[in-house]
C-alpha cells in the first residue's frame, strides 16, 4: 500500500441490490466503517438505490456514489443520468469508464473522457477506470491501452481537477472471472499509470486502485504491493463479511 494517501476500498455493486437490500447491507458494513481509522470507504450501488443508501449511511463516513454518469445536465438522453441529479440524492462520486460500459455498452474514450468532464464541472469525485483486455495483453499492448485510456481522459486537466480523480487498474480479464491478475503485473501496471500521471501532476498523487476478482483470500498478497492504493471490488463487496473482511485487511 501507498503512504501518499489513505487508501479507498469501493465496492461496485453493478446491477445489484434495490432499495430495500441496499438499506440491509449498508446497515451490515456501518459498524465497520466507523471504526475504520485509515481507510476510506466507498459503496456504489444502482442508482435506484442510492437514495437508500444515503439515507442510511447518513452522518458516516462510508461514501455513496454512482456507477455511471451522462455529460449533459438534463435532456433527450433516454436511461441517463445527470451530475445535477446525483448530486441531488446525496451521491459524492462515480465510477467512470467501467469495463463493462466500454465493452457491454461500447462505450469510446471520447464518451468516457465527456462523462468525467461532467463530473468534474459538477465537483464529483470520480474513479476512472482503465485496463486492457486478454487479448491485448497477450498480444504485449498492455501498456498502449492503458496509456490511450488515460490520455485520452486526462489530458487538460488541471491540478485541481486531477485531485479527484482516482485511476482503477481493472484488467479485463479478470474481473467477475475469478482470475486474479499477478502481483508481477499488478505492480508493473500501477507503476505504469503512476509515471503516466506524473506527466500530468507533479503535485498530486491519488492512490491508484487495483480491481478483478478481489476477495479477501487473495487481498492481503494484493494488499501488500507498494503501489496499491485499495481496490475496486464487484462480487465481494455484495457480501457484508466479504467486504468486511477485505476493508479490515487494509485498516491496520
Ligand atoms: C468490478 O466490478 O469493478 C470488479 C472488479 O468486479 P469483481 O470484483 O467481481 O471482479
Amino acid at each position: 500500500m501507498t503512504a501518499t494517501a489513505s487508501p479507498i476500498i469501493c465496492g461496485n455493486w453493478k446491477m445489484n441490490l434495490g432499495p430495500q437490500s441496499t438499506k440491509t447491507l449498508v446497515n451490515e458494513l456501518l459498524p465497520v466503517v466507523t471504526e475504520l481509522s485509515n481507510t476510506r470507504c466507498w459503496i456504489a450501488p444502482p442508482f435506484v438505490s442510492i437514495p437508500a443508501a444515503v439515507e442510511v449511511a447518513t452522518n458516516s463516513k462510508l461514501k455513496i456514489g454512482a456507477q455511471n454518469v451522462h455529460w449533459a445536465d438534463s435532456g433527450a438522453f433516454t436511461g441517463e443520468i445527470s451530475v445535477p441529479m446525483l448530486k441531488e440524492v446525496g451521491a459524492e462520486f462515480v465510477i467512470i469508464g467501467h469495463s463493462e460500459r466500454r465493452h457491454l455498452f461500447h462505450e469510446s474514450d471520447e464518451m468516457i473522457a465527456m462523462r468525467l468532464n461532467a463530473a468534474l464541472k459538477g465537483s464529483l469525485f470520480s474513479i476512472l477506470c482503465v485496463g486492457e483486455t486478454e487479448k491485448e495483453r497477450t498480444g504485449s499492448e498492455t501498456e498502449a491501452v492503458i496509456e490511450r485510456q488515460v490520455r485520452s481522459a486526462l489530458t487538460g486537466k488541471s491540478e485541481r481537477e486531477l485531485a479527484s480523480i482516482i485511476i482503477a487498474y481493472e484488467p479485463v480479464w479478470a474481473i467477475g472471472t475469478g482470475k486474479v491478475a499477478t502481483p508481477t503485473q499488478i505492480s508493473e501496471a500501477h507503476l505504469f499509470i503512476r509515471n503516466l500521471l506524473k506527466e500530468f501532476s507533479k503535485l498530486v498523487h491519488p492512490p491508484i486502485l487495483y480491481g478483478g476478482s478481489v476477495t479477501p483470500e487473495n487481498f492481503t498478497e494484493i494488499a501488500s504491493i507498494p503501489e496499491v492504493g485499495g481496490a475496486l471490488v464487484g462480487g465481494a463487496s455484495l457480501v457484508s463479511q466479504k467486504f468486511i473482511r477485505i476493508l479490515q485487511i487494509v485498516n491496520h
